[in-house]
């Protein structure tokens, strides 16, 4: 760790810039500022002790686990050039359905004779006549989630597909979220969309060129996402740049002429490091908190102490086989990527086929390897249940729908993932005091998912860096006004319509 410090103050000839967090965001400002010419040097710190933050892969004996699935799609060329740069992805098909009263449903949710066979005519009228009253008496403003869901979908759909899951994913009740949250992640869904895709799919029409990249194929690389972002630490460091890994930021104060951090390393020994700029990628929340001798204005501190998060479990499980319950619901196969739960006498939310996604995932060829994923709270009851408790949950739930026979796993583990989703309550709706505060610290720049508290995918936090990379070298971080451009990322339409489509995918 010694040259952390030492490295900082080489020669002074150079600018140095130091990173918190060597997740995409991270290292894809790493690497811009390296292949901008290497005038200001990057350093980056990363509390982990493997980079790819919650883009990463964790190998258990051999099997690999993705946080979440990380299908890589960007409507980005820089963003897709950038990726090529570092490895060729295979291309993938996607299949991921909803599975519902112990059945599966294509998704997106197609209105087919199969699914309204699969709901039954009941539930089908009832779809048609909540559907057509939305769309004469829509609800108007529309204030929470939930308008926003059946003014699209129709009472009766919305409840049937999107009330459940989503209550799982945040654990709060539609009623609850801002209406924001679905104009950013699931703004292009409506009926006459599914319809126009059921139709262009009837008639072998490929949709729009962003369409097609987002529903029916993505890249991924073999051994999953963290295979990309190792190469991009390699990067990092064959051009130069530094990456200290196992190192958290602790503290962050001004310096004479920057930013200096107090860290903590693997050792559990403090150190500081300085440099002219600072780019981070940490959840902003704890940004503020960890900023000491800068004067944050009372409020500013309390809507960044007002944040909220969603954090995220996975329980890796190996089984010989599906069970025949499962296969037959599914058509014989199953060969779906993920599976969105919505049954509610489970607390499962989503089921990841890691080998759906890549052969190479799982060490065993012959045996199925999955993820199971649950969304929690910090200190809640699922939260609070140790490891042991988990893998047992996870057994037994999928034994409950159908998916494994009771007493077939033959090893699972447990992943957790703080922080996983930024959420859209709390104090957001405050958050613009929070940025315009950020925007006065000259050569401080948030970027990324955390690091700006906005639901980016990984190409949104790559934009962010690169922009905060933009910002540096073309010495505009001190500017207010020049750093508006950066919050503005993921917050235009042309960014939502790549993920439109997706439901609450992420
Ligand atoms: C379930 C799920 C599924 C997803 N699926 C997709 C998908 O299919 N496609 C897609 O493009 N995106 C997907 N995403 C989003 C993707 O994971 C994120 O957009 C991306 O990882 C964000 O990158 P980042 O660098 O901004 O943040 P992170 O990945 O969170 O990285 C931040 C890094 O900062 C480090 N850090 C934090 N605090 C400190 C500190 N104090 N000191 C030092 N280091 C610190 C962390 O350890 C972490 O490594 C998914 C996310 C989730 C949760």
């Amino acid at each position: 760790m010694s040259d952390v410090t030492s490295s900082t103050h080489e020669g002074n000839s150079k600018k140095t810039c130091l990173i918190i967090g060597a997740g995409p965001a991270g290292l894809s400002a790493a690497l811009e500022l390296l292949r901008s010419g290497g005038a200001v040097r990057p350093i980056v710190f990363e509390a982990a002790p493997q980079p790819g933050g919650i883009s990463r892969t964790v190998v258990y004996k051999g099997n690999r686990i993705d946080i979440g699935g990380h299908r890589f799609f960007s409507k980005s060329k820089w963003v897709t050039d950038f990726w090529a740069s570092l490895m060729d992805m295979p291309r993938r098909s996607r299949l991921s359905r909803i599975y519902y009263l112990r059945r599966f449903f294509n998704y997106p949710v197609s209105l087919s004779i199969d699914t309204l066979r699969k709901l039954g005519p009941v539930r089908t009228l009832k779809v048609g006549l909540s559907y057509l009253r939305a769309r004469i008496a829509p609800i108007r403003p529309e204030k929470t989630l939930e308008d926003f869901m059946v003014n699209r979908f129709g009472r009766e759909l919305y409840k049937t597909f999107f009330r459940d899951y989503t209550q799982k994913v945040w654990g709060v009740p539609c009623d609850k979220i801002s209406p924001e949250w679905g104009a950013q992640r699931i703004k292009g869904v409506s009926i006459g969309a599914v319809l126009a895709h059921a139709l262009r799919s009837a008639l072998h029409i490929r949709a729009k060129e962003q369409e097609t990249s987002l529903i029916d194929a993505f890249h991924y690389p073999p051994h999953g996402p963290g295979e990309l972002w190792e190469k991009a630490a390699e990067e990092v460091l064959r051009l130069g740049g530094k990456l200290h890994l196992n190192t958290k930021v602790q503290k962050i104060r001004r310096a004479d002429n920057g930013w200096a951090l107090e860290l903590r390393g693997a050792d559990g020994l403090s150190y500081e490091a300085e440099g002219d700029y600072l780019i981070s990628t940490m959840p902003v929340k704890e940004l503020v908190a960890s900023l000491e001798g800068v004067n944050v204005p009372e409020s500013v501190r309390e809507v960044a102490a007002g944040l909220v998060y969603r954090d995220f479990i996975t329980v890796g499980l190996l089984v010989p086989r599906f069970a025949e319950a499962a296969l037959r619901a599914s058509g014989g196969v199953l060969r779906d990527n993920w599976i969105y739960i919505q049954e509610s006498d489970v607390k499962l939310g989503r089921v990841q086929v890691f080998p759906n996604w890549s052969a190479e995932m799982v060490a065993d060829p012959s045996l199925v390897w999955l993820g199971l994923e649950y969304f929690c709270n910090e200190g809640d009851e699922l939260d609070r249940l140790s490891d042991a408790e988990l893998r047992k949950l996870g057994a037994v739930e999928m034994a409950k729908i159908g998916f494994i026979d009771e007493g077939s796993v033959l090893d699972s583990c447990v992943i957790r993932q703080p922080k996983a989703y930024p959420a859209y309550f709390g104090t957001y709706e405050r958050i613009g005091e929070l940025q315009d505060y950020l925007d006065t610290l000259p050569g401080l720049v948030c970027a990324g998912r955390n690091g700006m508290h906005r639901y980016n995918n990984m190409d949104h936090s790559m934009l962010a860096a690169r922009e905060a990379v933009r910002l540096i070298l073309s010495g505009n971080a001190a500017d207010p006004a020049a750093r508006k451009a950066l919050w503005a990322i993921n917050a235009e339409k042309d960014y939502h319509e790549t993920e439109g489509k997706d439901r609450n995918k992420d």
